[in-house]
Formats: C-alpha cells, structure tokens, sequence
C-alpha cells in the first residue's frame, strides 16, 4: 500500500475570508482535496485550487444531508488513496461541528491529522454586529449555548442556571427554536426588557442583525424574515451594539457588485470594494498569456511605450529568463499608459519616465508631443497586447512620430455563467476594456434569452473602457483618474453624498 495521507480539520471562520487563519488560508489554497460543509461560504470556496478535489457534504437543515458516518468514510477513503485531505467546517471545528467525532473515527482508522481552529461564528458575528460578548460593566461570563431541538422536538436546556450565572448567552442554531428559548429564560425569572440581539449571516458583507428585548425580538424578527445561519445573543452587552457598530457603517456596506476582471490582476478592486463593505461577485472572465516572443534588439528605439502591467510582466519574465536584467533597457526613456502600468515598473527597479493623464494609448501621444517629450528623431516600440487597439498607433502616425509595435501577450476570454441577476447589482466593474467585451461574448454565447445591459450602471477605469460600455447601452461613470483606488473612491464619495 501507497502512503496514506493526512487530515487537516481546518475552522474556516464565518464565512468572511478575511476571518481565515493563515494557516487555514495556506491550505486551503493548496488542497489536493477538500470536504466542506454548507455553511462555508461561496467567498471561501472561490479560493480553492481548481484542480483540488472538492466535496460538498453540505449539512443543510430540512435536507438531505451526508450522513455523519459517511462524511467518516469519505475522509478516511480519502486520505487512503494517499491525499492530504482538507476538512473544511465553519467557524471553529470544536465548537457545535462534530470535530471529535470525525477524530475518532480517524483514530481508528490510523490515520493522522492536524487541528487548525477557526474563528467561531459565536464570537465573530457578535464582533461585527458591535456585541462585545463580555465587558466589565455589563457582563463577566460568556455562553456558548445550543438551541438545537431533540429528536422529541424538546430543549434541554437548564434555564435556571443560565439566568443565575448573569453572563452573556449566545445560542447557535436557535432560530427554530426562538420561541421556547424565550419562554424559558422568562420562566426562569429573566427580564422582559433583557438586551437581545439576532445576527443572520454574521461577518458576511449581506450580514444583517435585529436589536431588541425578550418581548419583541420575536415579532422583529419575523418581521424582517431573518433566516439561518443565525445566532441569537442574550445579555446586556446588546445594549452596545449601536454605539460599537462599524461595519454596517461601512461606505459601501449593502452595496452590490459585480466585479469583471482579469483573472490574476484583477482581485485589486474587488480587495477594496470589499473592504469599503461591498458584497462583491467576482466575474474574472480575460486571463492572459505570454506570447513566445524574441527579444528585439533596442538599439534603434529612443523610447519603450508599455500599454499594460501585463505587458511589463511579460516583457521581464521574458527578458530574466533570457539572463538579461533591467541594464538591457538602459539609457531608454519608458513610458507607461496608466498608473497600474507605471507601477509595475517599480517591481522590476525603474521609474518610468512618462505616464499619461488618462489610461488611453491616444493620450499619451497626444501629451508627449505637446510636452516636447517625442520629435520625429525619436523611434518608439511599443509592447502590446496582441488585441491592442489602434489608437496610440494612428496619434503617433498623425504627430509623424516612427515606431514599431510588438505583441508580447495575448489576452484570452475565458467562458463563466452570467449571473442570472445581473440587474440586481448595483455597479458591474470594468478594469480593462477587454473585459467589457468579455461580458458582451459572454452573454452572447450563454444564447436566448440575450442579457440587455441598456442602463446598467458601469463604473469604467478609463474612456477606452468607458467606450466599450457605452456601446453596451450602459449607463457609464468613469473616476476622475484611472486608477483601482480612484475607482473606489468614486463609489464612496456618492454614496456618502448621497447619505450626508
Ligand atoms: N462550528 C460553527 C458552528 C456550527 S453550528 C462555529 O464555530 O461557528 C451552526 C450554527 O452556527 C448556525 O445554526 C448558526 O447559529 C451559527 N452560525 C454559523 N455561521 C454563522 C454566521 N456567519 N452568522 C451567524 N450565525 C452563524
């Protein structure tokens, strides 16, 4: 027999990525294979390696859930045909998720594993919903609590004890079980008017939370048709969930956005979206190929023109396999279109020398010869997409500036489904025009019925991209510079004014 593999029983947190151990993180981008539960999360899935295998043994209550035994068998199975196998539980895996039993099973099964906690939802829902779960003045103890219903459909839960030790109570999985948990405390002599609070999809960017006593919690709740995953919090610590909350005053909090992007470079914008407190939907429909291109002897250019930082990757990757360094471009004057591009320099050890107002080829020329920065005794090369578009190409023509161009990347479309409510969101990103035409193939190939983008609203990078959209029939906003973090600062300053 081969060797066996291992089982890491990782937490995964609540379900935020940004809640995920680095330990957990580093495995879970290098899994060979995974077994995960529902409660996960979408944006943690998303991390996984596409070549991991992943199984879903999603727990879901009210349906057909894997069996406890067979989820064992599976993790066994698994690490026997010699995987490193990653067990994938929400929150802490201790905490309400049966990681002792699944240890058990692989004890006795020989096989070897780690424990990696996570971040229990218990207290990370209650962190981001402005709970501190204990505080000296209000509460000295902090319990976590089940309210998950026997077989007989009965709590057992000893009410007595829990409103005597005066704590904070945090009940899991206790939204069907709401009812008799209130009657219990009550009958056990709590308050009426004790703080409570009910957190759904804690940590989560679409989280949302109900504040209120033991007397209308239930009436509140109902009223805004909160559903699992819940937890509900008891205790006076509820009382300073206003005061401390943050993350429902994030700028772009309960905003909705559709991200398209290129599948490497473009998780910048969706980084800080989501930090503003945007829910983000990533679309990364272009990824980008280098082409095998020789290395064109410089001698006879004045000037680099790079339209990309995809293309400055390309074109070192290129030149450090070909044992040349920055030094082969000395004494050339570099010019970069956009601030990203201009940026990617700075990776390789340069300044560049030129980078134009707008993130647009023609700009570029059309500011160089106006600042005297190009004469016709120049000689540009430019190194470009193999898709580039003419633009940069007809100014310098038109300023009767000589150059060559070179394809040194490629970029490729690379089919998703369509979100199938897509005028539901409440901006579609573009960062590249190549992505605007990605959207278009891609709703093109999905067939009848055709999406229709007429009035859509698109935040654009730059007026190439701007163009594209429009084309589209969307209704485009473009940053006052073409930049990620002028994008984003777009976006928080209308909602704040619209807020002020
Ligand atoms: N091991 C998990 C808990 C599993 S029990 C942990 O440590 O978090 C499942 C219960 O956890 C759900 O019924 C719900 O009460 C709670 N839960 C899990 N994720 C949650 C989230 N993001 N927001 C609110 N409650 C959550």
């Amino acid at each position: 027999m081969g060797k066996t593999g291992k089982v890491y029983l990782v937490g995964a947190g609540p379900g935020n990525p940004d809640l995920l151990t680095v330990k957990a993180k580093e495995l879970i981008e290098g899994a060979e294979a995974v077994v995960y539960d529902r409660l996960i999360g979408e944006a943690i899935i998303a991390l996984l390696p596409e070549t991991a295998l992943k199984i879903n043994v999603g727990k879901e209550a009210g349906y057909h859930p894997v069996p406890q035994e067979e989820i064992n068998r599976i993790l066994v199975e698994e690490a026997r045909k010699g995987r490193d196998v990653v067990r994938l539980k929400g929150g802490d895996s201790f905490v309400f998720g049966r990681g002792g039993e699944e240890l058990e099973e692989l004890i006795q099964a020989g096989i070897t594993f780690e424990v990696v906690p996570g971040i229990t939802s218990a207290i990370a829902a209650a962190a981001y919903a402005g709970i501190p779960v204990t505080h000296r003045d209000y509460a000295s103890s902090l319990h976590i609590i089940t309210g998950h219903r026997k077989k007989d459909g009965k709590l057992d839960l000893d009410y007595d004890s829990l409103v005597g030790l005066e704590g904070t109570l945090i009940f899991l999985m206790s939204l069907s079980s709401l009812d008799q948990l209130i009657k219990g405390l009550l009958a056990a002599g709590m308050s009426p008017s004790m703080d409570c609070a009910l957190i759904e999809n804690g940590t989560r960017p679409y989280q949302r939370k109900v504040l209120g006593s033991l007397s209308n919690i239930e009436d509140l709740a109902a009223a805004q048709a909160i559903v699992s995953p819940a937890l509900f919090i008891v205790g006076r610590v509820c009382s300073l969930a206003t005061q401390f909350d943050w993350f429902d005053r994030l700028p772009l909090k309960g905003r909705r956005i559709l991200a398209v992007q290129h599948q490497k470079t473009g998780r910048r914008l969706a980084a800080a979206l989501s930090r503003l407190g945007a829910e983000v939907r990533l679309l990364p429909l272009m990824e980008t190929k280098v082409l095998d291109f020789a290395l064109p002897d410089l001698t006879p250019y004045t000037t680099l023109v790079f339209t990309s930082a995809n293309g400055v990757d390309a074109y070192f990757q290129q030149l450090l396999a070909a044992g040349q360094d920055c030094r082969f471009l000395a004494g050339k004057k570099l010019a970069a279109v956009g601030s990203q591009t201009g940026e990617a320099f700075l990776k390789y050890g340069l300044y560049p020398d030129f980078v134009p107002s707008l993130f647009q080829g023609e700009t570029l020329a059309r500011e160089m010869l106006a600042n005297n920065l190009l004469t016709p005794s120049d000689r540009l090369l430019l190194l470009q997409a193999k898709e580039a578009s003419p633009g940069l190409g007809k100014a310098l023509d038109e300023g009767g500036i000589p150059y060559d161009s070179l394809a040194i990347y490629e970029t490729f479309y690379n089919h998703q489904d369509l979100p199938a409510d897509l005028k539901s969101y409440d901006w579609i990103t573009f960062t590249a025009a190549s992505c605007v035409e990605g959207l278009a193939r891609c709703a093109a190939e999905a067939g009848a019925p055709a999406a229709d983008f007429t009035g859509l609203p698109a935040l654009c990078i730059g007026p190439t991209t701007a163009e594209k959209a429009r084309q589209l029939g969307m209704k485009v906003t473009l940053p006052p510079e073409a930049t990620i973090s002028s994008m984003a600062d777009t976006l928080v300053s209308i909602y704040s004014s619209a807020n002020a």
